[in-house]
């Protein structure tokens, strides 16, 4: 019998960008020995944001993930402290969101496996399974990036688009995803002027912050100026949930799409490696190594000193898929399930 390809929401994405960069990736399975920068600030706010949501104690869990970050990068690799950046940043969402949050978390990591086309699974895991009417369920993606995204993007992504699709085969009563949208930036912080008084220049921060580093300088917050001050912080620059609604039509497309995609991985996935050369190039983990071709060169020794197989292939696929239903212990109740 044939094995049945699995294939995830970022081995769509990787496909449609480029063969070559597929190729690296899912058919060699190697990645950079340094990761970008990048991939781990998204991922650590988002755990930490996670671990918050569900009631648990984040700081025990940041201890955990700071102590990995900075046993693996060097200080001078360090493009911005993330042992400060990920705690700030989760501090203020909390203090953005705490009095506000309206929804009802009922999963988080939760995975899916499920059939596409026949041969082809599609698998993820959604960051968070949430309902605000206690009738039906909303997908949930915290997110972190430089600059807020457009509505267009949120809309049309394939990313949610697959993870509702999955929840309404699993029978749920899908309403919407919900983008919680965190700005990847340290938010600023309360100066004094040369003269020792306030500075009023525009800062691009919140609430929270500007109150904790007024409080540092030694300025008293309930002084009317200073409280005047600080009341025109908020939160919008730093943080946006999005809403958009379940659409059947857009839905129904997109999966059309992605199913020609994934018969397309089926049949030529380790045939087809064309370079897809162009501005994305310049942010690809795989760069040096696709250069390097071009050029001629004999990549062995670039292979061996920069690459390595990825984490994500060295845990067998059996075991991880066999793991990521364990460790996933919340259970939607079937309350939020069609009856038919
Ligand atoms: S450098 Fe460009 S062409 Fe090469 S693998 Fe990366 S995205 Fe593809």
């Amino acid at each position: 019998m044939k094995k049945t390809k699995r294939v995830s929401n970022s081995e769509i994405q990787c496909w449609m960008q480029c063969k070559q960069k597929h190729f690296y990736q899912f058919v060699m399975k190697i990645e950079p020995k340094r990761k970008l920068f990048v991939f781990d600030r998204g991922d650590m706010i988002g755990q930490t944001v996670q671990e918050y949501n569900k009631g648990k104690s984040w700081k025990k869990l940041w201890k955990k993930l700071d102590a990995e970050y900075k046993s693996k990068t060097f200080i001078e690799e360090r493009e911005t402290d993330l042992s400060v950046l990920i705690p700030t940043l989760t501090e203020n969402y909390i203090a953005a969101y705490e009095d506000i949050d309206e929804f009802n978390y009922l999963a988080s990591e939760f995975y899916f496996d499920l059939q596409i086309i026949p041969g082809v699974n599609i698998e993820g895991n959604l960051d968070e399974v949430v309902s605000l009417d206690g009738k039906t369920i909303s997908n949930k993606e915290i997110k972190c990036y430089s600059v807020f995204p457009s509505i267009a993007f949120l809309t049309f992504n394939t990313q949610s688009i697959l993870y509702e699709w999955a929840l309404l085969q699993m029978g749920y009563k899908v309403k919407s995803t919900v983008w919680d949208i965190i700005k990847a930036k340290m938010p600023g912080e309360a100066k004094l002027t040369t003269k020792g008084l306030l500075s009023k220049s525009k800062v691009d921060s919140t609430y929270f912050q500007m109150e904790k580093s007024l409080k540092k300088l030694g300025l008293d917050i309930t002084d009317p100026e200073i409280a005047e001050y600080l009341e025109t912080f908020g939160y919008e620059s730093y943080f946006y949930r999005q809403e958009i609604p379940h659409n059947k039509t857009v839905s129904r497309n997109l999966i059309e799409e992605i199913k020609k995609i994934a018969i397309e991985i089926k049949m030529y996935s380790g045939i087809k490696k064309e370079k897809a050369i162009g501005y994305q190039c310049g942010r690809c983990e795989f760069r040096n190594l696709c250069q390097s071709e071009l050029q001629g060169v004999n990549t062995r020794s670039i292979l061996a000193i920069e690459y390595q197989e990825s984490e994500y292939a060295k845990r067998k696929d059996l075991n991880r898929r066999e793991k990521a239903k364990e460790k996933q212990k919340d259970v939607i109740p079937k309350s939020f399930k069609s009856k038919k």
